[in-house]
This record gives structure tokens, C-alpha cells and sequence, in this order.
């Protein structure tokens, strides 16, 4: 059964280890949570199957840098951590545009000192974990889980090890192990999906000692079915990443051949034959990579519960994955405190409370691709954009962009994409070439108010 009674059985018979909280995973989720955890006075203990990634070379793979933005941030600064990071991020205050002619579009993305910021996955990982251990999370590196028997909390790793634990908090992934356990339970759902594009990370190296193009922006070389974007490093170089099919006329498959590929890249991102010059020879040799959501209900089990991605897997296209994650933690030890951290109840309430933020943010996230790959080269799209600027400055406690209300508020995602909805039904009611800078505001405004008193 979902969600029953928390109990701290001790098997001082077979001497196994005996821990009070426990999370499986030392990623960007686990590792923070750790640290929150820890402060509330319990003790923790994170087990992840990695080398320590502070003495350890870093595989590629994932992506290399992540966009953090405000849901992020609250969390980070919860822990404590934010002043160690934030002199680290390179802020990226709009979309650059590159057309097929190389010529360069600019869209902000919120009012001026709104920015998402550019950060490396790997040093802010190093940093939570560095954290959490002067904290006094005691961290296990090397430790692989196979097996977790949920009835009574005990997970078991490749070196034979097996630990019992009081709460284990499932932080290991979109390919997590306890959720793979959850799902040999009776009315556990699971759903997921691969998208039909993979992606491939290109890197850009720096030009003359800087960046070869202008840092504070995440440029994007939008082409209809699929699309390049581009994130700045703090070494000056950006790491680039091609979102493209799997399969199909123009796709990954198609592009087996270096003369294909070449014409691929002399035909779609001319601009960028000059800034990657070795573009061919990593597009070989990088790896492809795909793309997952996963949604699951519920997400406790008895004592153990899944965060971050384990639970809640979207793809990459509005930024969210880590910044969902993350703030996962501020709510789990908001709640946590509410419900004077009585775990039977908190792990039921997390998992109840919290799904129907992790399901708007997974379908917002595939819709953005198509606003990504595709609407920001339309002259419509951008002009219902600057109406909006003009609706947000004109009536800013009525108006907040879609994109503001994700990245820029803590309002739960559900609520930001229903509102969404509404906005978007209005703004379907401008004519055919209206004139952005002309359009009457009130009407707009008057049918907006309409629609968000009817849906209440
Ligand atoms: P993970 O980061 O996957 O960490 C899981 C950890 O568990 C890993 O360290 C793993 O080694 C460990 N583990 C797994 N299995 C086991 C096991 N059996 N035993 C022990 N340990 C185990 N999000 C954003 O907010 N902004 C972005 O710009 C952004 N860009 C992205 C770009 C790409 C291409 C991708 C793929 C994702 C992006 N994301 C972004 C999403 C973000 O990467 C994830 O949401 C985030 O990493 C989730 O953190 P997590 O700790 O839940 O999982």
C-alpha cells in the first residue's frame, strides 16, 4: 500500500547499517537536498554510484551548462549556497536569434534586470556537495544501488553493502532505481516518452582570449524541425547543442556521410561553419543523445519517496529540469516544517501536492520546443510578444508573460500554465498583421479579466 506508517525497524541482527535518512543519488537534486535535510538537525546519508566528482575527470554526456533562474536560485539561497556560485554565472538576459543569412534578432526575456543565467552542471554539483559535507552529510561515492526492497527500506549496492534506513529519498534520475522498484507495485503509474529528437553538444571555443560571440544572451538558430542553441562558459567558450531527429529525411541518421554533414552545416548555420571550425570532426565523435519525459504517480512508497527528475523527467526546452528540481527541495522542507517533519505525512503530502506542478511543466516544456525550433522566426509569434511587453508594462499586476510567470515567479507551474492558456486565447483574438505597436490594450485586457473570472 501507497503512503503507510513510517517505522524505524533496527536489524541489529544481521549488524546492517542503520541510517536515519537516506538519498540515493549525489546529482544536482541530491546533493542539495542533502544539505536542507541536514540542517533541520537529521542525520543523512547520500549514496551515489559515481566517483567523487571533485577528484574525478567528468564523463560527457549530459549537458555541460544548465540555464538556473529564479525557482533555482530560491532554493540555493535556502541552502545557504547561492554567494558561492553566483559570481560564477553568466547572466543571459534575452534569445539571439540567428537567421539562415546570419543576420542577428534579439528578444528579451523579461523586463531589464530579468536574466536566466548560464551556469556549469559539474561545479555547481561540486559545490552542493562540498556544502552539504562541512554540513555533515556523509556522502558514499562508488556506491551503485541494485536493489531496494521497499517494505523495508533497504537498499543494496554492487559491492555487496546493504543499508536500512528510517526515509529514503529517491534523488537517482530520470533512470532511477527506486522508481523502477515503485513500479512492481500495485496502481503505481508510470508513463514515458521519448520525443523524436535526440541532441548532440558541439563546443565553440573561445576567439582572441573571449567569446566568439556576444555572452549575455542563449543564441539559437531556429529551423522550423529543429534547432542549434548556444550556452556561454566562464572559460570563454559556449557549448553549443544541435536538437535534431533521430530519424527521417534530415536527421542524425541521414548525416552519416562528412560530405552530408558539411552540407548539412553550409546550408542551415553558415555562421557557425566559422565559429566551431572543427564542427565536422565533432559531429562525429560526440555522442547522440535522447530525450525523456516521465511522469509518475504516486511518488511514495512506504518510507521512500522519489524527487527531481526520478519522479518527474522533462525535456529541456524551458530550462526547468534542475530548476523544478531544486525547487522541489524548498517546497519538500517548506512542507517538511508545516507538518513538524513527521515523514509518514510529508512524504504523502510532497507527492500528492506536488505532481500537478511536475505534469504542467513537462507539457510546457515540450510546447517550447516548437516555440523554440520554430515560432521565434515568426513575425506573428514576435509580434504578439512585444503586445505582451506592452500589456505586462501597461498592467503589470494583471499581465505576466507565460515565460515570465515560469522562469521569473515562484507561482506553482500549474497555475502559471493554465493562466498561460487564457492569455494565449486572448491573443488569438489579434487579426491577421496587426501592428504591435498600435493594438488597443484594454479590449485585450477587458477579455483577459473575462476569462480568468470564468475559470474560477
Ligand atoms: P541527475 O542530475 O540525473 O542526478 C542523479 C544522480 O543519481 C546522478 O549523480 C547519478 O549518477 C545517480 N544515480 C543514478 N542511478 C544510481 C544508482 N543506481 N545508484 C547510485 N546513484 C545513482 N535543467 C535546467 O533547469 N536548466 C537547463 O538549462 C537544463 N538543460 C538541460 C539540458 C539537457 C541536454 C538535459 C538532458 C537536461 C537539462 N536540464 C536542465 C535538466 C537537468 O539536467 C535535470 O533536471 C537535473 O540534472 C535533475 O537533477 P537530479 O539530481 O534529479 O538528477
Amino acid at each position: 500500500m501507497f503512503g503507510t506508517s513510517v517505522t524505524f525497524l533496527r536489524n541489529s541482527s544481521n549488524n546492517m547499517p542503520q541510517n536515519e535518512i537516506s538519498v540515493l543519488g549525489a546529482g544536482l537534486v541530491g546533493s542539495l537536498l542533502g544539505s536542507l535535510i541536514k540542517e533541520k538537525g537529521f542525520s543523512v546519508d547520500v549514496y551515489e554510484m559515481r566517483t567523487d566528482p571533485r577528484s574525478s575527470e567528468v564523463k560527457g554526456g549530459r549537458s555541460i551548462n544548465l540555464a538556473l533562474s529564479h525557482r533555482g536560485i530560491r532554493a540555493l539561497q535556502l541552502a545557504g549556497v547561492y554567494d558561492q556560485i553566483k559570481n560564477e554565472l553568466i547572466p543571459m538576459k534575452g534569445r539571439r536569434m540567428h537567421d539562415l543569412n546570419g543576420e542577428l534578432y534579439t528578444q528579451p526575456y523579461g523586463k531589464e534586470h530579468e536574466f536566466i543565467n548560464s551556469v556549469s552542471r559539474n561545479g555547481l554539483n561540486q559545490l552542493l556537495i562540498s556544502h552539504a559535507e562541512n554540513r555533515g552529510v556523509n556522502f558514499h561515492f562508488d556506491h551503485k544501488c541494485t536493489d531496494i526492497n521497499l517494505d523495508e527500506t533497504i537498499i543494496s549496492f554492487t559491492n555487496g553493502k546493504s543499508v536500512h534506513s528510517k526515509v529514503l529519498l529517491g534523488s537517482d534520475g530520470a533512470y532511477s532505481m527506486l522508481r523502477q522498484k515503485m513500479e512492481h507495485k500495485d496502481r503505481f503509474n508510470f508513463q514515458q516518452h521519448y520525443i523524436e529528437h535526440g541532441y548532440k553538444e558541439l563546443r565553440m571555443e573561445p576567439r582572441n582570449g573571449t567569446f566568439a560571440m556576444e555572452p549575455n544572451f542563449l543564441h539559437i538558430w531556429p529551423r522550423g524541425n529543429f534547432m542549434l542553441i548556444a550556452l556561454p562558459n566562464p572559460d570563454c567558450s559556449f557549448t553549443c547543442t544541435l536538437f535534431f531527429p533521430f530519424e527521417g529525411h534530415l536527421s542524425f541518421e541521414s548525416l552519416r556521410e562528412p560530405n552530408k554533414v558539411e552540407g548539412f552545416f553550409k546550408h542551415y548555420f553558415p555562421d557557425v561553419i566559422d565559429l566551431i571550425p572543427d564542427y565536422l570532426e565533432q559531429f562525429q565523435q560526440n555522442a547522440t543523445s535522447s530525450l525523456v519525459t516521465i511522469r509518475t504517480s504516486p511518488w511514495c512508497y512506504n518510507n521512500s519517496m522519489l524527487i527531481g527528475d526520478a519522479g518527474h523527467a522533462i525535456v529541456p526546452f524551458y530550462g526547468q529540469g534542475m530548476n523544478a528540481g531544486f525547487e522541489d527541495c524548498r517546497l519538500f522542507m517548506e512542507w517538511g516544517e508545516k507538518l513538524g517533519f513527521d515523514w509518514d505525512k510529508l512524504l504523502v503530502f510532497f507527492s500528492q501536492h506536488r505532481k500537478a506542478d511536475a505534469d504542467a511543466i513537462a507539457d510546457l516544456a515540450l510546447n517550447n520546443f516548437i516555440e523554440m525550433r520554430d515560432h521565434v522566426a515568426d513575425e506573428r509569434f514576435l509580434n504578439i510578444k512585444k503586445v505582451e511587453a506592452r500589456l505586462q508594462k501597461a498592467y503589470p499586476d494583471i499581465w505576466l508573460p507565460l515565460y515570465s510567470m515560469v522562469t521569473f515567479s515562484d507561482m506553482p507551474y500549474s497555475q502559471a500554465y493554465k493562466i498561460g492558456k487564457l492569455q494565449k486565447e486572448v491573443m488569438n483574438t489579434l487579426e491577421e498583421g496587426f501592428d504591435p505597436d498600435r493594438v488597443e490594450l484594454q479590449p485585450l485586457i477587458d477579455r483577459f479579466n473575462n476569462l480568468m473570472q470564468d475559470a474560477h
